[in-house]
């Protein structure tokens, strides 16, 4: 039939033109440096949901030097719960003396509504803060190492191996009860007193603590200076030793990367991403503050690349607007300044 020979050469014609397109756009993603072309499978890199962990309550307050009140954070967490986190860390149980805004920790975690599927974790930094945090009443702790030998010896006064030492024994006693363990690593991309930081030191200190028995690690470029080559150097590190579904990310905004650090590391697979809301932490008045990444900024990316994270961000700006109001803070997160104005 003359149609159908027409018709299947007309095909032929469509295959050869689109097969040049190919070719030719591929030549010119060579010379100008653009990697492949992906098309719809960029999509699919992304995973479909993110966990986001809100640091607001601990690292962000931690850090505030305006002391609030125990009602205040409670009723904080509980406006962070019922913006559909699904973990809230809310305290840690050091020594009021060396973190005085953290002294009511007990108040705090006996003062919240619990949400059902919502957890709950506090910092436990040792033996000690581990026993009064279930005491408390806490199911979840987290630990807190670092991947530089100087700013283990500053922050936690203790080598990393000796601070390794100290985590397997919270861990062996939070086995013991049941209770969960997320780990987190600072200084993955830089240390305040050695500079750059080796990717494989980050690596190692990773691999211990997930060896130990913590169910995800975090990430921490805890004083902001890492870059999206930075943080694929990193990561490529670790995921030699640890899968994708177990790490996260924690970012802090101090040079401006932070959104773009999470973005490359969601894109090679990460899937819970550390945030505080209304970047808590770090003065908004200090040169070279060292906040942590807004959450509001983060939710408002991830749902951008139509990543769910079960966040309503109209409730999250409300719970970041409550707290810079009761710190009297400027509110970091330009989503949120963006949407109350
Ligand atoms: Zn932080």
């Amino acid at each position: 039939m003359t149609g159908g020979s027409w018709s299947s050469s007309n095909m032929a014609t469509t295959l050869l033109c689109r097969a040049n397109v190919i070719s030719s756009l591929k030549t010119f993603c060579r010379t100008y440096g653009v990697s492949t072309i992906r098309g719809a499978h960029t999509a699919s890199e992304f995973p479909s949901k993110v966990k986001i962990v809100e640091v607001g309550p601990r690292d962000g307050l931690q850090n505030e030097k305006t002391l609030v009140p125990t009602n205040v954070k409670i009723e904080f967490i509980n406006k962070l719960s019922h913006s559909g986190h699904r973990c809230v860390e809310v305290t840690s149980f050091v020594s009021p003396k060396w973190v005085p805004q953290m002294a009511d920790h007990t108040e705090v975690v006996q003062g919240i509504q619990r949400v059902s599927g919502v957890t709950y974790p506090v910092l436990t930094p040792n033996l000690k803060g581990f026993e009064a945090a279930v005491s408390a009443g806490c199911d979840e702790v987290a630990i807190f190492g670092a991947a530089s030998e100087t700013f283990s010896q500053k922050n936690i006064n203790c080598s990393i191996s000796e601070s390794l030492e100290r985590f397997q024994a919270v861990v062996k006693a939070a086995q013991e009860k049941g209770v969960k363990v997320r780990g987190y690593v600072s200084c993955v991309c830089g240390c305040p007193y050695e500079g750059s930081v080796d990717p494989k030191a980050v690596a190692k200190v990773a691999l211990a603590m997930y060896q130990m028995g913590c169910y995800e690690i975090s990430l921490g470029d805890t004083i902001g200076v890492g870059t999206p080559g930075c943080i694929k150097r990193m990561l490529e590190e670790v995921m030699n030793v640890l899968p994708a579904e177990v790490l996260a990310v924690h970012c802090h905004d101090t040079y401006g990367q932070a959104l773009a650090n999470i973005l490359t590391a969601v894109q090679m697979g990460v899937s819970v991403v550390d945030a505080s809301v209304a970047g808590l932490g770090g003065c908004p008045y200090a040169r070279g503050a060292s906040g942590n990444v807004a959450t509001e900024d983060v939710v408002y990316m991830l749902h951008g690349l139509q990543i769910h994270t079960g966040v309503d961000l109209d409730k999250l700006i409300e719970a970041g607007n409550y707290i810079c109001q009761a710190l009297q803070r400027p509110n970091m997160s330009k989503v949120s300044c963006a949407r109350s104005k």
